[in-house]
């Protein structure tokens, strides 16, 4: 595939080796890049600096949710910024106060906080659970192995996966983890200290994993029983990702006694700014009201910029039924990725997922990607790229397909058949 993109005129590599060379001298290298150097977007595309062209399915890692460069979310931008873009939390404003009735309208009564990001909508979660058990001395929160909750130092100790805490130690105290969709797990770890569970309704980076059902009624008749709280991490499968609001409402589609089912709250970020960073965390009556005044803040969370933009989104998802397309190209892509598994076994053991939170998880070793050092998932998503589509990996053998909910059909099958590409080619 290589061969087709024709060699990027001299200026050009020159222009790409000046901005690596901003980077290595002056970025911090905490994060693996690949190497692509992305320039602008519209739509389902990004086109890098050698004006090569990706179809995006990564979405800056389930965040783009109306793709690149959306005019509308431009124009509550401009509008917005001409207005008033910052004003602390010492004032109130019309955009915050609209932003969390649409998230409230969409969630059941309750309320929510703003902040700017994921690992701080989580942090926001752990201080509510600590209040909650304060004067009974409980603290601990149970989290699942194989979880992901943010790069926070919380976030890290929550976070069911070794690899995120090493060299971070000593951690903060009180969180300790049990194997995912196991009930009977989370009854026996349960201490006279345990305050909350937390997981996610869909195991985001832990290779897209689905709570079950039964998992989700079990945790809410268990955390009734023992006076703790049921929290939610929602920044990745949140906000429509699945098709619906919350992934748990996808989950509990047909399910009896599910639609009773709530969490008392739920961290989101990601897909709720589309680009814009925002976080926000949502808890139900009465817990909503255990952050009185002074115990908790930040000074541009649910600014007015970040929430014209929130409300612009949740306008366009809900006009365009965005959440009906997700859903059926969700599942089209699904299937046809289960229809590529049968025909590439070598390649492709299965896919699954919900909505546009789709893995595509890889055999466990493929004979052509024998040589690399690189996990099967980065060599994959790499030969993805030189085709001229990105996605994102998760974990060592699962590649996420994240694509924006204002997805073509056509775009959806051209992805398919890049995809197809590569297993072809690696067969
Ligand atoms: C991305 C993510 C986070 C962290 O969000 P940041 O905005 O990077 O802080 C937390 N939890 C889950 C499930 C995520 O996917």
């Amino acid at each position: 595939m290589k061969e087709i993109v024709p060699a990027p005129p001299a200026i050009v590599r020159n222009d790409i080796a000046a901005i690596k060379g901003l980077f290595d001298k002056n970025v911090i290298p905490s994060y693996g890049r690949f190497e692509i150097t992305l320039s602008h977007g519209a739509g389902s595309y990004v086109w890098d600096v050698t004006n090569k062209r990706y179809l995006d399915f990564g979405g800056g890692i389930a965040v783009s949710a109306l793709g690149h460069a959306h005019p509308e979310m431009t124009e509550a931008l401009v509008e917005q910024s001409r207005k008033l873009i910052h004003t602390s939390n010492l004032y109130f404003h019309e955009p915050q106060g609209r932003l969390a009735e649409s998230i409230v309208n969409h969630m059941g009564c309750g309320k929510v906080f703003f902040c700017n990001s994921g690992g701080e909508a989580n942090e926001g979660l752990f201080k509510l659970a600590r209040k909650f058990g304060h004067d009974e001395g409980r603290f601990e929160i149970l989290t699942a192995f194989n979880s992901f909750h943010g790069r926070t130092l919380a976030g890290i100790s929550a976070t069911g996966q070794d690899k995120v805490k090493k060299g971070f130690e000593p951690l903060v105290p009180g969180f300790r983890h049990v194997p995912y969709n196991d009930l009977d797990a989370v009854r026996n770890a349960i201490s006279p200290a345990t305050v909350a569970v937390l997981i996610e309704g869909v195991q985001g980076e832990g290779g897209i994993t689905a709570a079950t059902p039964e998992y989700l009624l079990g945790l809410r008749k268990l955390c009734d029983e023992k006076k703790m709280l049921l929290l939610m991490d929602s920044v990745q499968d949140g906000h429509f990702r699945t098709g619906r609001f919350q992934a748990f409402q996808r989950i509990f589609e047909n399910v009896p006694g599910g639609e009773k089912f709530m969490p008392d709250g739920v961290s989101m970020a990601k897909a709720l700014g589309a680009g814009f960073p925002i976080g926000a965390f949502w808890a139900r009556e009465p817990y909503c009201n255990l952050l009185t005044a002074g115990s908790h803040g930040s000074t541009y969370g649910g600014n007015p910029l970040g929430c014209a933009v929130g409300n612009k989104i949740f306008q366009v998802i809900q006009r365009d039924k965005l959440a009906d397309n997700v859903r059926e190209l969700g599942d089209f892509l699904k299937n046809e990725m289960l229809r590529l598994a049968t025909k590439y076994p070598t390649v492709i053991k299965t896919a699954r997922g919900l909505g546009f939170l789709i893995g595509l998880e890889l055999v466990d070793k493929i004979p052509a990607f024998a040589q690399s050092d690189k996990t099967h998932a980065v060599q994959f998503v790499n030969r993805l790229h030189d085709a001229g589509m990105l996605a994102v990996p998760s974990g060592t053998h699962v590649i996420r397909i994240l694509p924006p909910f204002n997805l073509r059909k056509g775009e959806a099958e051209e992805g398919l058949r890049i995809i197809e590409s590569i297993a072809a080619q690696i067969a």
